[in-house]
């Protein structure tokens, strides 16, 4: 049924005709200003009262924080938006939007211009490791018998690092290292949350074996809550993996760790067997597997196998595995040791 406007008089279908109610539509609402805020150090965005890391420019989330302030009316259909930012000082930008789409079939076009003001700040994380805070220090130690290497100490920095950087990934903005200090007999790293502390210390122990001690001091007050310092030492093994170990009369290799006790496996590679704390201080150590070299088999009989010394190139014998199938000419690996040749199988 057909009425006049109320308002124009025009026809329409009831109530308002389309132009009025076109007229009294807001298409788009926008904030008078944006802000966003961003640290100056590492460039992560504060979302939400949440420090998130942002891979973007300054001006991508200029633009996306444009974006995400502006209102569509739900009634307009097939909307198209545009977005140009142009600079306008050091840290302001404008964000000129155009958007179109239909409503009742009528074309409806709007335009805008939203500024943008860039907030910069330093975020928890960085502002904290500015002011060097730190929860946690895991002291890396070898002993005077048992030495760490340069390899053992590279692995634990980088083990460091890549974890601290996982934790932040997953959101913990105290997961950093602060310092990482050589010092006497092995590593000092310093870090910024005990849970970090914790996670590295076992990553540790897990991978080169060893004893692990925690202690922890209260430090203070912040924030109403009690700050605990965490010290956790982790005491390197005499033992490392790939030693070749003399062990109830037959040779294996240090295959891993589980806590106090030493994985060996036998040379041929069909055997384990678990080492107690006590006789991993005192097994006979031959050398390791990363010390092997390429030898060439002369000849094979039963128990042992004839080589040629790499250095030398005299012919000597090491015992063979059990299992061990070898034909001469080939290559195998072996390892020189004070008792002779040990053969890798
Ligand atoms: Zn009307
Ligand atoms: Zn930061």
């Amino acid at each position: 049924m057909q009425a006049p406007c109320p308002k124009c008089g025009q026809p329409s279908d009831g109530g308002l005709c389309r132009s009025c109610l076109l007229n009294l539509m807001e298409p788009l609402s926008r904030p008078d200003l944006v802000e966003v805020t961003v640290c100056s150090v590492c460039g992560s965005k504060l979302v939400r009262g949440r420090w998130q890391i942002s891979e973007r420019s300054i001006e991508e989330m200029a633009t996306d924080a444009a974006c995400e302030s502006l209102c569509i009316h739900k009634d307009l259909e097939n909307p198209e938006l545009t977005v140009n930012l142009s600079r306008r000082g050091a840290t302001r930008y404008a964000a000129r939007i155009g958007l179109r789409g239909t409503f009742k079939g009528l074309a409806v076009e709007e335009s805008c211009e939203i500024p943008v003001r860039i907030k910069l700040t330093a975020c928890d994380r960085c502002s904290r490791m500015a002011g060097k805070y730190f929860e946690a220090t895991v002291q890396v130690r070898g002993s005077s018998t048992r030495p760490l290497s340069k390899g053992e100490l590279d692995t634990c920095r980088n083990m460091a690092l890549s974890m601290a950087d996982s934790g932040h990934r997953s959101g913990d903005q105290l997961s950093f290292v602060q310092e990482i200090k050589e010092v006497k007999g092995g590593l000092d790293i310093v870090l910024g949350s005990s849970q970090l502390g914790r996670q590295l210390s076992r990553a540790i122990q897990e991978r080169f074996g060893g004893k692990l001690v925690e202690s922890s001091t209260l430090a203070g007050r912040k924030d109403g809550r009690d700050i605990y310092r965490t010290t956790a030492l982790v005491r390197f093994p005499r033992l490392k993996k790939g030693d070749i170990v003399l062990f109830r009369g037959g040779m294996y290799t240090v295959s891993g760790f589980d806590g106090k006790r030493t994985m060996l496996l036998s040379l041929s590679g069909n055997r384990r067997k678990v080492m107690s704390d006590e006789d991993a201080e005192q097994v006979e150590v031959l050398g390791n597997r990363s010390e092997s070299q390429k030898a060439l088999v002369v000849a094979v009989d039963r128990d042992a196998v004839e080589i040629m010394d790499p250095e030398s190139y005299q012919t000597a014998f090491a015992p063979r595995p059990q299992d061990f199938e070898v034909v001469p000419g080939e290559e195998i690996a072996v390892v020189r040791t004070a008792k002779g040749f040990v053969v890798l199988g």
